[in-house]
C-alpha cells in the first residue's frame, strides 16, 4: 500500500490525533504486507547527510511561523534575508500541509535522492527557488550541519553494524513479521517538524531524523532508528489491537499501538546497550502524560513477557486490554 489515497478516515482521524497528542514523530499507513528477509543483504539502513533536503526542512521550518507545532528542540535560527522569496513561496504553498502529506513526501523523495542541482524538483518554480536559497546556504550553514549530521551517522554507525542484524530479528519476531525488504533510506537532518523525525512510505520509504535534537543523540539513536523503521509495519500492532478490543467490547485505547512501538524498540536497545540506558519514551517524559501513565506499567508487565517470547501476540494484546479495562475483565469472569 504505497499510495495516500489508500489512506483510510479513521486512519487520518487517529494520526491527527497523535499529532496533537504526542512530542515525537509520525507515520503513514503501511505496508500491506511484508516478506521474508532471508535473502536480503544485511544492510537495513542506509544513513544519509544531504544539503537539498536539509536545505528544504529548514525553509519548512521558517515557512511554518504560525505553526504551533513547530520543532520545538532547536534553538531557533536567525531567517536568512537573502531567503525572503523562498519562504514566500513555501508558505504560500507548503506551510500549511501536514508533515505526512504526500506533496511534502514526494518532494522530500526527491531532493533526498537528487543526483543534482537540476535534479531536484521537476516542477521548475520550486527548482528555481531552492537554488536561490542555496547559494548562501551551501556557504554559511551547510557546512556546520553536514558536519554535525556526519558526527550523528558516525556515531550510530558502530551501533548498528553491532547490534543491528539482532535487533530486526527481535523486533520482526516480536512483531510477528517479516522485517521489510530493502534498505530504509534515513536522512539526517537538523529539523524535522514538528517532533524531530518521521517516517513514510508515500511514495516510497524514508525516515527523517534530527541531529540537532538532543533526544535522539548518542546512544538513543539506535533505538530511534528502529522506532522510525517500526512505523513501516506498525498496522499489523494496530489490527491486533482493534480486533481484541473488539473481541472484548471496549474501545481501542487511543494512542497504545504507539506506546508500545515506543516499549519495543527502547526494550530491545535496552538489552544490548545495558541497563543503564533509559529509553527514549521513558527519558522523553512520554510515559508521564495523558493515557500513557496508566499504559505503561500494564505493557510492562502483560506486553513485555511477548518481548522475551513468553506469549502470542494476540495474547499480550488480549492481557494488555483487559488490564487497562478491569471491569471487562469481571464481566467476562461472570459469564465463566
Ligand atoms: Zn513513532
Amino acid at each position: 500500500m504505497k499510495s495516500g489515497s489508500d489512506h483510510s478516515a479513521p486512519r487520518n482521524l487517529v494520526l491527527a490525533a497523535l499529532l496533537l497528542a504526542l512530542p515525537h514523530c509520525t507515520t503513514t499507513p503501511q505496508h500491506a504486507g511484508v516478506s521474508s528477509v532471508s535473502n536480503e543483504p544485511r544492510a537495513a539502513f542506509e544513513l544519509h547527510s544531504g544539503m537539498w533536503i536539509n536545505l528544504h526542512q529548514e525553509l519548512l521550518h521558517h515557512a511554518r511561523s504560525t505553526w504551533k507545532w513547530r520543532h520545538r528542540v532547536l534553538p531557533e535560527r536567525p531567517i536568512d534575508p537573502a531567503w525572503k522569496n523562498t519562504i514566500d513561496l513555501y508558505r504560500t504553498r507548503y506551510a500549511e500541509l501536514e508533515n505526512l502529506d504526500v506533496r511534502l513526501s514526494s518532494i522530500a523523495v526527491d531532493l533526498a535522492t537528487a543526483n543534482g542541482e537540476g535534479d531536484v524538483s521537476s516542477d521548475n518554480e520550486l527548482r528555481a527557488a531552492l537554488s536561490s536559497a542555496a547559494e548562501t546556504y551551501r556557504r554559511k550553514q551547510w557546512p556546520e550541519d553536514d558536519r554535525r549530521n556526519r558526527e550523528w551517522i558516525e556515531r550510530v554507525t558502530p551501533l548498528l553494524d553491532r547490534y543491528g542484524d539482532t535487533m530486526r530479528e527481535e523486533i520482526a519476531s516480536a512483531s510477528d513479521i517479516s522485517w521489510p525488504k530493502g534498505t530504509l533510506r534515513i536522512e539526517v537532518v537538523t529539523f524535522v517538524d514538528p517532533f524531530g523525525a518521521q517516517t513514510t512510505d508515500v511514495p516510497s520509504p524514508l525516515t527523517m531524523i534530527s541531529s540537532a535534537d538532543p533526544g535522539y543523540a548518542g546512544d538513543a539513536s539506535l533505538e530511534m532508528i528502529f522506532h522510525e523503521a517500526s512505523h513501516l509495519f506498525d498496522d499489523q500492532l494496530r489490527k491486533g489491537i482493534i480486533e481484541e478490543s473488539r473481541q472484548l467490547g471496549v474501545p481501542e485505547p487511543e494512542g497504545l499501538w504507539h506506546a508500545i512501538l515506543f516499549y519495543t524498540a527502547g526494550y530491545f536497545a535496552k538489552k544490548h546497550l545495558g541497563e543503564s540506558y533509559v529509553p527514549y519514551a521513558e527519558a522523553q517524559g512520554l510515559f508521564k502524560r495523558g493515557d500513557w501513565t496508566r499504559y505503561q506499567p500494564i505493557i510492562a508487565s502483560e506486553w513485555e513477557p511477548r518481548l522475551r517470547g513468553g506469549t502470542s501476540l494476540r495474547e499480550a494484546l488480549r492481557n494488555v486490554l483487559r488490564k487497562l479495562n478491569p471491569r471487562t475483565t469481571r464481566s467476562e469472569a461472570k459469564v465463566r
